[in-house]
């Protein structure tokens, strides 16, 4: 196996991670029970997606 000849330096590592950042998961409003769910997913609270019932509970 390969292993790498220097260390990595601290300065490197974290110019390698300035693109890995925290993400803020896109919350909207449910138009039909006004409850915070993910955008273009099915509401977790009332199973409604686009003003129609589609997941029963
Ligand atoms: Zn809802």
């Amino acid at each position: 196996m390969a292993v790498p000849k220097r260390r990595t330096s601290t300065t490197r590592k974290n110019k390698r991670r300035t693109h890995f950042k925290m993400r803020v998961p896109g919350m909207v409003e449910c138009p039909n029970c006004s409850e915070l769910k993910l955008s273009h997913r099915v509401c977790k609270s009332c199973g409604h997606y686009k003003g129609k019932e589609v997941v029963s509970k």
